[in-house]
């Protein structure tokens, strides 16, 4: 399983989710005028640093795809 990101402008969100989640696979483009789906990452270290690393406010986990999955 791979991690990918998705960065919210609006509401200044990094969300961590899997490559399996819905939300992603779904999803109709990779970039709108709210925000974007970043590159994959091998694994949730990878992808947590990216999201800190976009100066969001609120850094996140999908809570379909993830859950508490990160912080262990
Ligand atoms: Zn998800």
């Amino acid at each position: 399983m791979f991690y990918v990101v998705y960065v919210n402008h609006p509401t200044s969100k990094a969300m961590l989710h899997s490559t399996d989640c819905w939300k992603y696979t779904k999803r109709r483009r990779d970039k709108t005028i709210h925000g974007y789906w970043s590159k994959t990452f091998k694994n949730v270290e990878a992808a947590s640093s990216f999201a800190k690393n976009t100066n969001k406010s609120n850094i996140g986990t999908c809570v379909f795809c993830i859950k508490g999955e990160v912080n262990k």
